[in-house]
């Protein structure tokens, strides 16, 4: 507190505005009592009164943004009705950098900037109430006469010998393997005596020179322009762009290594799912200690250590999914993100942000360099080394002299499936080959649950989820039909609903789960292995199942795309794609780029340096330009081809795109509003609005949904058309408008 006082003094003041974690459009005004006058600063975390509530705020000063994004500013309040700031929190402040994150964050995505500061504080606000500290137990004296030395009390006491470190109850009650009242009963005694327990040490020093890679050729220079870009100290961002395996996670830790070396944080950003064991492996052994982590699963305890150790500059190495953008850095000297072209960088509820391109802001904000990582860049980002913004460094081949896998399509109108199967003959062998020679095949399909449809025979009908516009998905297991974009769950009906008919409704179409049921006849002695997100959830059980396979219990994988990430698996020498051509149906702009991403990185499991890899491609279009991509691997051509679709246009990256989703439980009040918003549609030269049409899903989770597109030229901002657009929304409770700036299927 007394730091940021220092840093930035403001002159006593009446009033202050103060940023609320609530979808407020703007700060609201307090009035700062006489003990506060001259003692608040930007930045401060206070309590004020909301209604008959007490809440939690921060300090709020307008920072400068640019005037593309800029805030409408609220009517001021009369002082007289200002309420008073109840107290300052004994808490650090939001750096100035945060803070200028937050609203650069919230102006860009139009989300309400009280919404994108409750994210960054989920966990510090949380800490103000789990932040006393732990007391625990040491020995003091001997057992005074009168007690007895039961077995249960002289484990407690050898659980605890002189001089150890001190034990909580919980822990020292489960090192005796005794109930927590006889430790309770001894303190009692005189015999234990309480201590409080400093907070674990920091996060260790990675050490930069722990093991150094040995490099070579084209890694030794983009290990070496990367180490220059972070001595710069100064914005900049580079592509790294290299086939799997090509050593792009060697050469940024090369980047990080520097970072580290000059004292300065590095935030190295992951896809949620790559963020495993493997990784944090790879880490350790070059730097002899682990990173920081944050993602989803970390416990409130490690939310809190790490939150601090960014702010107080001791973590120097974090790597994290999406949310770790707004942890408190003090100090950033260098941004990474892995695998930039994923989509599971957007984040689709509440504040809908690319954590990619959040990156760079914060990147710039902080005036670091960024590198972008990826076998398959995003055309946005290609788009932007084209024309001079990004820079781009090359790792052409595999490290080692590993060649590429082998990629052939089956074209399964020439060898198709016996009926009722999904698997091609040809791919039948070609996995029956490796099983016996001892190797790992993989089988990939992108599709959870056992048949995407159930159709009835008799009378055509289709089982449909009842609250949006989905087939249900049989999960055969669980012996239920399920929505995969709600929570509705049903049991498998035994009889059509529609006509009555038994034993007529039929499963149509594969998912893993029949894909599995096939592999288990087709190799009865394989030791098989399914990787969904329904049946191993969440980095840990992600990392166990990779563990299993390395250690080769395991002979054939089936999987979703959660074996798609970087995964390296060196006994995997074929991966079978079982419909190469899922995700290139509809009317998606981007459906081609995103499923060549996709398989590309699926394919890029199979085969390391001992063993060549072989990538065979279930297609009914074999000569779909995806497909030619994957097989002669020439990925520029393709993306070539892809800009050349989307610049007449102007669909991104050529021009600026947003989406609105007018949404409403009621069919017609969403119609209505979405034709009025289509009345009102700016317009103007390198303007468009195109719609309104049914949403993609045009009903999600009861509500109809319908969607307007706002297209302009690149050199014309959205932002400001669409706070304009929006202000003349009759705000009506049945109705919501949601914003998607940049959405990724357009
Ligand atoms: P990418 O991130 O491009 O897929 P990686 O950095 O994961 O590539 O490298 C692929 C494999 O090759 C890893 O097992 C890595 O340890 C190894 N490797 C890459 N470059 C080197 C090097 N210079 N020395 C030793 N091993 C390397
Ligand atoms: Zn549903």
């Amino acid at each position: 507190m007394v730091q940021s006082s220092l840093l930035e003094p403001i002159a006593p003041r009446k009033r202050v505005s103060v940023l609320l974690p609530l979808p407020f459009p703007a700060p609201l005004d307090y009035a700062v009592p006489e003990v506060l006058a001259g003692h608040l600063s930007p930045g401060d975390v206070v309590a004020v009164p909301l209604g008959g509530r007490r809440e939690t705020g921060v300090v709020w000063e307008p920072t400068p943004l640019p005037a593309d994004l800029a805030f409408p500013v609220a009517p001021e309040v009369a002082a007289s009705r200002l309420r008073p700031i109840r107290e300052r929190l004994d808490l650090p402040p939001l750096s100035r950098e945060l803070r200028r994150f937050i609203d650069w964050v919230a102006a860009y995505t139009l989300a309400p900037p009280g919404m994108v500061l409750a994210m960054c504080l989920r966990s510090h606000l949380r800490s103000i109430q789990g932040s006393a500290p732990t007391a625990g137990w040491v020995r003091q004296g001997d057992l005074p006469a009168g007690l007895r030395l039961t077995p249960a009390r002289k484990a407690v006491l050898e659980a605890l010998s002189t001089g150890a470190e001190p034990l909580t109850t919980t822990e020292l009650a489960e090192k005796a393997n005794v109930g927590a009242s006889v430790v309770r009963g001894l303190a009692d005694a005189g015999v234990l005596r309480s201590v409080v327990i400093p907070p674990p040490p920091p996060f260790a020093l990675p050490d930069p020179l722990h093991r150094l890679p040995v490099l070579e050729g084209a890694q030794a220079i983009a290990a070496s322009e990367l180490r220059g870009r972070v001595q710069e100290r100064a914005f900049s961002v580079t592509l790294l762009e290299g086939v799997t395996g090509s050593g792009k996670t060697e050469i940024y830790l090369e980047a990080v290594a520097e970072c580290v070396q000059m004292g300065r944080q590095a935030l190295v950003l992951l896809p949620e799912i790559s963020l495993s064991a493997q990784w944090m492996d790879r880490f350790t052994r070059r730097f002899g200690v682990r990173p920081a982590v944050w993602h989803s699963e970390i416990g409130q305890k490690a939310r809190r250590l790490t939150w601090a150790a960014c702010e107080d500059g001791t973590a120097k190495v974090v790597v994290g999914a999406r949310s770790a953008l707004f942890l408190p850095f003090s100090d950033l000297g260098l941004v990474i993100v892995d695998e930039e072209h994923e989509g599971t960088f957007k984040q689709e509820d509440g504040v809908t942000y690319n954590a990619r391109d959040m990156a760079i802001v914060r990147a710039r904000l902080a005036g670091s360099p960024v590198i972008l990582a990826s076998a398959t860049p995003s055309l946005e980002t290609l788009n932007n080394v084209e024309t001079g913004r990004y820079r781009h460094l090359v790792l052409a081949a595999r490290h080692g002299g590993a060649s590429m896998p082998d990629t052939r399509v089956i074209d399964m109108r020439e060898t198709p499936p016996p009926r009722g199967l999904f698997l091609s003959p040809v791919l039948v062998d070609g996995i029956k080959a490796r099983l016996e020679r001892g190797e790992q095949a993989m089988l990939f399909l992108n599709r959870r649950g056992y048949a995407p449809l159930t159709l009835c025979r008799t009378c055509g009908h289709r089982m449909e989820c009842p609250h949006c516009t989905s087939w249900l998905v049989e999960h055969r297991r669980k012996h239920v039909l399920a929505c995969h974009y709600c929570e509705h769950v049903e049991p498998v009906p035994q009889a059509c609903p529609s006509c009555g008919e038994t034993d007529s409704l039929t499963a149509i179409g594969p998912g893993i789960e029949r894909i599995t049921e096939e592999a288990r006849s087709e190799f009865p002695n394989a030791r098989i292995l399914v990787m969904a997100s329904d049946t191993i959830s969440g980095p840990s059980a992600t990392a166990e199942a990779v563990e299993k396979i390395s250690r080769r219990e395991v002979d054939l994988i089936i999987g979703t795309q959660i074996v798609a990430k970087g995964w390296h698996f060196p006994h995997l020498t074929l991966v079978g794609v079982v419909d190469a051509d899922l995700g290139l149906g509809g009317a998606d702009l981007r459906a081609g780029e995103r499923t060549m991403q996709l398989l590309h990185q699926v394919a890029g499991r199979a085969g390391r340096a001992e063993a060549p890899g072989e990538v065979l491609l279930q297609s009914f279009s074999p000569l779909h330009p995806v497909m030619q991509a994957l097989v002669s691997g020439d990925f520029a051509a393709f993306m070539t081809e892809e800009a050349e679709q989307r610049r007449p246009g102007f669909w991104p990256p050529f021009g600026r795109l947003a989406a609105l989703i007018v949404s409403s439980e009621h069919a017609d009040a969403a119609d209505r509003a979405a034709r009025d918003l289509g009345a009102a549609a700016p317009h103007g030269e390198g303007v468009e609005v195109l719609g309104p049409v049914p949403a993609p899903l045009a009903v999600l989770r009861g509500r109809h949904r319908r969607r307007l597109l706002l297209r302009t030229h690149r050199n014309i901002a959205v932002q400001p058309i669409l706070r304009r657009w929006l202000a003349q929304m009759p705000l009506t409770s049945s109705v919501r408008v949601d914003v998607d700036v940049d959405p990724v299927s357009f």
